[in-house]
């Protein structure tokens, strides 16, 4: 029978709403999860393993390094055929791509959630609990990276982001789609992961990494804030194709002298950044300040990256080779 290891780290699926506080809080149990989802799924031996409690908001790089350690234990145990890793949806994300950079196993890693907490009509935990066990026991999940397994869909870690505050369909792929689907008892895969990129970065964590979202008028004094109070990197969510407003060209080469690492993404939401733009903040001209182009990684994702290169000890040439990979 396979064995798979659930790992809670809080969010809304182990929520219930509190009538004093009149607002969802850490309320249920591992153990209490683990008891329901047993009279539901057979052929499987499940463990639960309480990580934290936390909702996802105070998810820290800290907290995804002790995390994948943690998963390591069970991965590294041939009695266990993969993971569940219980999430707040709200940085699922992010977590999800560091487990997803620092993963040297094949056997299958799953990020789920909930959008309903355990007091709502449809609470869509168990639900996805359920899918989430099938994807790990089957065989067609391994080598194919960290997955996130939401409302019935199977997306990759790389590709996927939070897209509705309230829906139970919020996990996109936007620019490819789900990786698959889970139906009834069938787990079935349309397609392999497009731009599947095995970092294979060692474990690490720091917060010297901020992320800058561009907008229309920006100077160059948020730049220099980040200069600075001491960060090493900095992920610019330019405009469009990877540009910024010229206003902010000074606070840029300013970071990069200070030796600033950027990596310039789009604050759109689909396609890569390019230097196709040659005027004064455009693509060339941060290219030519020394600013790295970050492909089609989103923000966060971005700054997860950057902040496992920088403590990997990769230098300016081998940051640059990681974003074009
Ligand atoms: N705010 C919650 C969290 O991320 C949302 C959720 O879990 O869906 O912990």
């Amino acid at each position: 029978m396979k064995k798979v290891a659930l790992i809670f780290t809080g969010g809304t699926i182990a929520m219930k709403v509190n009538s004093k506080l009149q607002g969802a809080i850490p309320s249920v149990t591992p153990d209490e999860i683990l008891e329901t989802l047993k009279n539901a799924t057979d052929n499987v031996d499940l463990e639960a393993v309480g990580f934290s409690k936390l909702p996802s908001p105070s998810i820290t790089p800290e907290k995804m390094h002790e995390l994948k350690l943690k998963v390591n234990e069970y991965l590294d145990d041939n009695a266990y055929d993969g993971v569940v890793v219980v999430h707040g949806t709200d940085t699922l994300e992010e977590t999800a791509f560091y487990l997803d950079a620092v993963m040297t196993s094949d056997k299958p890693i799953v990020v789920t959630g909930s959008m309903k907490n355990a007091s709502e009509l449809g609470y869509d935990g168990l639900t996805n609990l359920d899918s989430s066990i099938k994807v790990v026991r089957d065989e067609k999940s391994r080598g194919r990276g960290v997955l996130v397994v939401m409302n019935y869909q199977i997306h990759a870690a790389r590709e996927v982001t939070k897209t509705h505050t309230l829906n139970l369909d919020t996990f996109k792929s936007i620019e490819f789609g789900p990786l698959g689907i889970i139906d009834d008892e069938d787990v079935i895969y349309y397609r392999a992961q497009t731009l599947r990129k095995a970092y294979r970065l060692k474990p690490a964590h720091s917060d010297d990494v901020g992320i800058l979202k561009v907008y229309a008028g920006m100077g160059s004094d948020v730049i220099d804030f980040y200069t600075q109070s001491g960060y090493k990197g900095l992920v610019v969510e330019a405009l469009g194709r990877g540009n910024v407003p010229a206003l902010a060209m000074d606070g840029i080469k300013r970071a990069r002298e200070a030796g600033l690492e950027l990596i310039i993404v789009s604050r759109a939401m689909g396609g890569r950044v390019l230097d196709t733009y040659g005027y004064i903040g455009g693509g060339k001209d941060l290219v030519r300040a020394g600013c790295i182009l970050g492909g089609d990684l989103s923000g966060p994702k971005a700054r997860i990256l950057l902040m496992l290169a920088l403590k990997n000890n990769l230098n300016h040439d081998d940051i640059k080779a990681i974003f074009h990979q």
